[in-house]
């Protein structure tokens, strides 16, 4: 028997039937097509938490862990801002009335003209880019709104995924910001400030709190080179949630008490800065359960086996397969048997016809028939969106929100 991580505690307490926004689970999937639900109020009660903890500080959402739009369109009420990645993205929040950035490496003109069409902050990653910016804005008659995301030389420890500290694709190497920035300036670009992601998917507050630190420093070591106070410093996310055994939620409260507390006593360039916080995972992962059907149990040398009616076309991450070295097991559950007592070891696998295609290797869970429901938790995020629908030509997995 293998471990699992830890269900969210939404759900963790559950009896019998697993509900989702208050709805039997069984309710939500029809026949054997799998479905995401997403439930709002989880996600409403992560921003609260949030705003107890960081107050007068910017809460953007990056949409690339979850872009379904009834949820976009739920959360726009709960946010400061949306952060997209691409002019598909953008399209998604076009009208949804909050502020935008556009981040991600090789913007292709038509994605910078529609960002600067649309009055969008683009976070510009390299110089190349910054100069096609001023030349599309120019030719549109437009004032571009140009932020510059900065390649830190400080990395977010312990984090799941670093992008910074090192040769990079995103962002400006920070020895080479002043430059761009009083070109930008220069150039009557409305130059919008910093924007400096060290890191995703940590747990460790004391991580994050030191990268908060460095990152602050750095904001203001930038401005003063520059001569430029910045409007905007976005100081990244890269909170995470628990998805293995042994993972333990992230005190928030802590991270927020520590960056207050550094804001208070901020460089004097500094001082009529905003500050935002952009989160993916961390706003919505636990607010999504993936259901499937149990299409068949088999036996094979002294494994059983649940095969699923979907798999990792429908939620790769779970297979070990999206950003993960090891593969280990996230949290998943007999839908109609929630607490009950393990009964036997089984491997729960989806139907697409390649060894990887596995859910949950060896995990301990009450007896299930074929015809009985699986969840699999922490679908909330990189989940529809991060995994290849097309990979064996299964359907693709519905969406829904909780409500
Ligand atoms: C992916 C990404 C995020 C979101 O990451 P999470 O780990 O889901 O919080 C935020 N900002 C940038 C720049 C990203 O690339």
């Amino acid at each position: 028997m293998k471990p699992m991580g830890p269900i969210p505690p939404e759900f963790a307490g559950q009896q019998g039937a697993l509900a989702i926004g208050g709805r039997a689970a069984a309710d939500w999937i029809e026949g054997d097509a799998p479905v995401f639900v997403y439930d709002p109020a989880i996600v409403a009660a992560r921003v609260a938490r949030f705003r107890a903890s960081f107050a007068g500080i910017d809460l953007h959402y990056a949409i690339k862990a979850n872009p379904f739009p009834p949820l976009l369109a739920a959360m726009a009420g709960m946010v400061d801002g949306f952060d997209v990645a691409s002019a598909g993205e953008l399209d998604k929040v076009a009208g949804l009335g909050l502020p935008v950035s556009f981040a991600g490496p090789g913007k292709r003109d038509g994605e910078l003209a529609a960002a600067i069409a649309a009055g969008i902050a683009l976070n510009v990653e390299s110089e190349g880019e910054a100069e096609r910016a001023l030349t599309i804005a120019a030719r549109l008659g437009r004032v571009p709104r140009l932020a510059v995301r900065v390649n830190p030389d400080v990395e977010l420890r312990g984090s799941g995924m670093r992008m910074g500290g090192r040769p990079s694709p995103f962002g400006i190497d920070a020895v080479r910001v002043p430059v761009l920035v009083r070109r930008l300036v220069a150039a009557d670009a409305d130059w919008r400030g910093f924007h400096i992601y060290a890191g995703s998917q940590a747990l460790d507050a004391q991580a994050i709190i030191d990268t908060h630190a460095a990152t602050l420093d750095l904001a203001a070591r930038l401005a003063d080179e520059a001569g430029h106070a910045p409007p905007l410093v976005n100081l990244g996310g890269g909170f995470g949630v628990p998805y293995f055994a042994g993972d333990t939620a992230l005190e928030v409260e802590k991270v927020g008490a520590a960056l207050t507390d550094a804001l208070s006593g901020r460089a004097a360039v500094l001082a009529d800065s905003r500050f935002a916080i952009e989160l993916g995972r961390w706003l919505v992962a636990e607010a999504g359960v993936y259901l499937a059907r149990v299409i068949d149990r088999k036996e094979s040398g002294g494994e059983t086996f649940l095969i699923l009616s979907g798999g990792l076309n429908h939620q790769l991450a779970a297979s070990g397969n999206f950003g993960t070295v090891v593969r280990r097991n996230y949290p998943l559950a007999v839908a109609h048997a929630m607490g009950a007592e393990w009964h036997e070891t089984v491997s729960v696998v989806g139907p697409l016809c390649t060894p990887l295609d596995r859910l949950g290797d060896r995990v301990a869970l009450p007896a299930a028939a074929a015809g009985d429901v699986i969840a699999i938790f922490l679908a909330g995020a990189y989940g529809a969106s991060a995994s290849p629908a097309a990979f064996l030509g299964h359907p693709a997995a519905a969406e829904r929100l909780a409500r």
